[in-house]
């Protein structure tokens, strides 16, 4: 079985949002939410400063804590690794909102908890997720972590890496190349 992760070029991304903005379409994120998000981030101390310029999103965990705190089972792992959220099943009670310490998660107006999906429905008819098919610069890439061809293993092989906050043990699937 696949386990389904991203990789994120931050010498590559330029903040130019078309990565949020295809995700909102592809699905219908309602205004005022996002699953997808960019930032920049400010390292170093004054005079060796640098920015971090990334785009960010559920990190899709290995160990996901949302996953154990939700009360009903909503929010769930599916073969390959996506950490989903069934709406049907969801009573909005936002305790996966606190468990999530990447504020990946927002409540959907029709009451249910929505997140990144790593767009399963397209991964699923062997596309790439919406925000890896329109990112201009190629900083966005996905794939199978064991698969020795892939992408994303190579990446992992050749570059310096980092996930975000790597203190909670999440585990997260969402890898930033350095
Ligand atoms: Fe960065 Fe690519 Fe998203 Fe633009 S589309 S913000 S370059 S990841
Ligand atoms: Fe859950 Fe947050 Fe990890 Fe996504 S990033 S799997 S919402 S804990």
């Amino acid at each position: 079985m696949a386990r389904y992760a991203m990789t994120v070029d931050q010498r590559l991304c330029v903040t130019c949002n078309a990565c949020v903005i295809a995700c909102k379409n592809e699905n219908a994120v309602p205004e005022g939410a996002v699953r997808c998000w960019t930032a920049q981030v400010e390292q170093g101390q004054y005079p060796n400063l640098s920015i971090e310029t990334r785009s960010e999103r559920c990190n899709h965990c290995e160990n996901a804590p949302c996953v154990s705190a939700c009360p009903t089972r909503a929010s769930h792992v599916e073969p390959g690794g996506f950490v989903e959220v069934s709406p049907e099943k969801c009573v909005g009670c936002k305790a996966c909102i606190l468990a999530c310490p990447y504020e990946a998660r927002y409540l959907h107006p029709s009451g249910y908890v929505d997140k990144c999906s790593f767009c399963i429905h397209r991964v699923r008819e062997g596309k790439d997720p919406a925000c890896v098919s329109v990112c201009p610069t190629r900083a966005l890439a996905f794939g199978d972590l064991d698969d020795p061809h892939g992408t994303v293993h190579r990446q992992l092989q050749t570059r310096r890496f980092k996930v975000l906050r790597e203190d909670e043990d999440t585990r997260p699937k969402v890898f930033f190349l350095t």
